[in-house]
């Protein structure tokens, strides 16, 4: 048997338990994963809470990410012994995650852990920085380039996935200007390869005008609402936001004037569903531009009894940078 960290449901309320599982308790799947690492990120804190319905069926066992061995295979695409990584596929919403010793998946949301990259260096990086970096690959696709100049944004900075945006776009050579509630974190920030810090007040507040001065080159965008209005109407001619989350609110609203005036666009970033072609690149691209080191200067180790009370923390930006856990502990 394992260890696994349950969610059970008793009048309304859910509550975490660490419970000891055997491999005929797993979910139907094709492949078998013993897994190192798993790690913490906001949508880990909603459902460690019951928010957000985004688990309708207990007991359930939680953690959108793992990194891990192959134990046993029916498929083709995999063998015993290989290095795999997931995230995504509603893993941990409505199929049993990542917070266990063992894990039975579908192949398909399975990806080869990136050469170069360990299990917990992988999970360091997480649905959190993977999704930066789809963010960054869709803002260069809508034509950012560092030679363009101008300042790239990166809102909730020293959560997870803005920590991560952050490295990724000084290492790529933009200005980063990195947007935090915590002046405590600024020299973080700095050490992280921001260019300049910006307090979250400041660009947190609806746009009192419908066009407000030209100010960003891009925009890496966790927090949603009124900040990704205000976003929206300081970006420079032709530039995008990748809206990417709602630490900070679900609504926004504006006036369709910086997309006529300005040329200014909103893409969509998604993880979850992203197809596997782009994740292969995403995480070739990961494994090459993450400095190993930096990315461990910016990550903690916990163990599957912390995740109760770390899932409160996240949810109240609390964490700083990434959160691994060891499954095994
Ligand atoms: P995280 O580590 O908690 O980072 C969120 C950061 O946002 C916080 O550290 C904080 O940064 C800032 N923040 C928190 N509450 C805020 C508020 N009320 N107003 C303004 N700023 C606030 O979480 P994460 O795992 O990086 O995820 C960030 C967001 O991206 C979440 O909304 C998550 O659901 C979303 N996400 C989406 C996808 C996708 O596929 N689209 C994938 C991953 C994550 P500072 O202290 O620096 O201000």
């Amino acid at each position: 048997d394992f260890p696994a960290l349950m969610l059970d449901e008793d009048a309304g309320k859910v509550r975490a338990s660490i419970r000891r599982l055997s491999e005929a308790d797993l979910p139907a799947g094709d492949v078998l994963v013993r897994i190192d690492y798993s790690t913490l990120n906001y949508k880990d804190g909603l459902i460690l809470n019951g928010l957000g319905r985004l688990v309708r069926t207990y007991p359930h066992v939680p953690g959108i990410d793992f990194a891990g061995t192959v134990e046993a295979s029916d498929s083709a695409a995999y063998k015993p012994g290989d290095k795999v990584l997931l995230t995504g596929w509603r893993v941990g919403e409505t199929h049993w995650g990542g917070f266990a010793a063992k894990a039975r998946v579908k192949a398909d949301w399975l990806v080869p852990l990136p050469e170069g990259l360990t299990a917990r260096r992988a999970m360091a990086i997480g649905t959190a920085g993977f999704t930066a970096m789809l963010a960054i690959n869709a803002l260069e696709d809508h034509g950012l380039r560092p030679a363009n100049g101008g300042d790239v944004l990166v809102t909730g900075a020293a959560g997870g996935l803005g920590s991560i945006a952050v490295v990724l776009l000084s290492k790529l050579g933009y200005a980063v200007a990195a947007s935090t509630g915590r002046a405590s974190q600024h020299d973080y920030l700095r050490g992280l390869g921001a260019t300049s810090l910006i307090d979250r007040a400041e660009i947190g507040v609806a746009p009192p005008k419908p066009l407000l001065s030209e100010r960003w080159s891009g925009v890496v965008d966790s927090v949603g609402g009124t900040t990704l209005a205000n976003c929206v109407a300081s970006l420079r001619m032709r530039a995008a936001v990748a809206s990417c989350g709602n630490a900070g609110g679900v609504e926004f609203s504006g006036t369709v004037l910086p997309f006529l005036l300005r040329g200014a666009s909103i893409l969509g970033i998604d993880s979850v569903m992203c197809p596997l072609p782009r994740r292969l690149e995403a995480w070739k691209r990961l494994t090459e531009l993450i400095p190993g080191e930096l990315l461990d200067s910016l990550t903690e180790e916990a163990r599957l009894s912390d995740l109760p009370e770390l899932g409160g923390k996240i949810l109240k930006g609390e964490i700083r940078g990434r959160v691994v856990v060891d499954v095994n502990r």
